[in-house]
């Protein structure tokens, strides 16, 4: 049995998680924390990762930019594997993460649904088959509440199309306003569209001349996330020290 320590357990991921992991076999969450909602009187979460931890649990972190970055340093010096889908972190805090694959196994994803997973496969395939004069642009959607902004999955996929064409984040364009002047031919817009309980929408536009190819995923429900957040979990469970992503979990 695989015992998961989550962290963040009080938020939108925790809950999916936990539900998600009832559904998986041979894995369950053993522990939850989340200072700030224990920290308001719901007794059901634990204050510290270092209380709730027990040898041999896997720590599952989806909480704030500060709670990975203290996720990570507590299992580097702990031996935990360690799951991180937490978003909006500065370039720091993701070395900080990611640091920690040196002594433990991590799993970092900035989206764990496979259809995401499956987005990345067809945006390579459309960027390799269209003219490089081609304009991409990325639109992502996401409920009110979210915090940071473009999406972590938006970034990845500007990442994945910056790499393609050989180009640097200083070519991304975070929304326009004012006079701008024409588009230039190496920028990628990244756009964050902000309302309602859109649980995550990620589109991206590739426009020639008189013609134009969209690419779109829609998450529906947080469980696309949460099953594989708990495949992760059972994944680093017992793997090597490293860093995985998803390309490993669907290998
Ligand atoms: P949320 O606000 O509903 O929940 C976050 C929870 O973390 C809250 O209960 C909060 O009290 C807690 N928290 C904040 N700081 C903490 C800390 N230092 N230690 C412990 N707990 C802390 O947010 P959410 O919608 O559940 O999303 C959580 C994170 O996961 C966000 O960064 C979000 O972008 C990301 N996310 C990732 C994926 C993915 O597939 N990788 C999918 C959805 C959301």
């Amino acid at each position: 049995m695989i015992d998961i320590v989550l962290v963040g357990a009080a938020g939108r991921m925790g809950a999916a998680i936990a539900h998600a992991a009832t559904e998986a076999s041979g894995c369950r969450v053993a522990a939850g924390v989340d200072p700030i909602a224990a920290a308001s009187g719901d007794t059901r979460w634990g204050q510290s990762l270092a209380a709730a931890y027990r040898k041999g649990m896997v720590v599952v972190d989806f909480s704030s930019p500060t709670g990975a970055v203290a996720s990570a340093q507590f299992c580097a010096a702990n031996g935990a594997p360690f799951v991180c889908g937490t978003t909006g972190l500065d370039a720091a805090a993701e070395a900080a993460v990611r640091d920690a694959g040196k002594s433990v196994a991590v799993f970092r994803a900035s989206n764990f649904s496979i259809g995401v997973a499956a987005l990345r496969q067809l945006l390579a395939a459309a960027l390799a088959a269209v003219p490089r004069s081609w304009d991409v642009e990325i639109v992502e959607r996401h409920h009110r509440l979210k915090k940071d902004a473009p999406s972590g999955t938006a970034l990845t996929l500007a990442d994945d199309a910056l790499a393609a064409r050989g180009l640097t984040r200083e070519a991304l364009r975070h929304g326009r306003e004012g006079v701008v002047g024409a588009r230039t031919a190496g920028e990628i817009g990244v756009h964050a569209v902000r309302g309602g309980t859109f649980v995550g929408d990620h589109q991206i536009v590739l426009a020639g001349n008189g013609e134009s190819l969209e690419i779109r995923h829609v998450a529906e429900d947080r469980a696309a996330f949460a099953h594989g957040a708990v495949a992760a979990a059972r994944f680093v469970a017992g793997a090597p020290a490293g860093v995985y992503g998803m390309s490993d979990l669907l290998k």
